[in-house]
């Protein structure tokens, strides 16, 4: 098994302030999209292998991500790690007695499948997996 980064997610109270530092540091294909149904913003900053850094800006005052910023402040939020199969790994991790906040997968940003995984279970970090659009379902 392969576990390949797909991207870094970093909580921001504003994209537009945020940017300005990539874009200052070269960044220019900067890329963003609405995720409606989890109340935010997010811009994808391209990495090498296709991993990005994704910044996350709430949209919503009931939104999870507004709720870790008035607790944490401004910074690092999620990893989210590529998976072939992502119904297998949540099965996988449920036998191992891995905490899961998504016991099934969900739409994500770019339409692909996300889960995330509790950081009780993972040393402190909220963790999400990934699977791209068209793989199994
Ligand atoms: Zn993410």
């Amino acid at each position: 098994v392969k576990h390949e980064i797909d991207h870094i997610g970093i909580a921001v109270e504003s994209i537009d302030e945020s940017v300005k530092f990539y874009q200052s540091i070269g960044w220019d294909d900067i890329a963003t999209e609405i995720v409606d149904k989890d109340g935010v913003k997010v811009a994808f900053l391209p990495l090498a292998n296709q991993a990005n850094i994704e910044l996350i800006e709430p949209i919503r005052e009931d939104s999870p991500v507004r709720k870790f910023l008035n607790k944490n402040g401004q910074g690092l939020h999620h990893i989210c790690m590529r998976v072939d199969d992502i119904h297998k790994t949540l099965q996988d991790m449920k036998n191992a007695g891995v905490r899961l906040i998504d016991e099934t997968p969900r739409k994500g940003a770019h339409g692909k499948w996300v889960a995330f995984v509790h950081p009780k279970s993972t040393g402190g970090v909220l963790l999400e997996l990934s699977q791209a659009a068209g793989g199994a379902e």
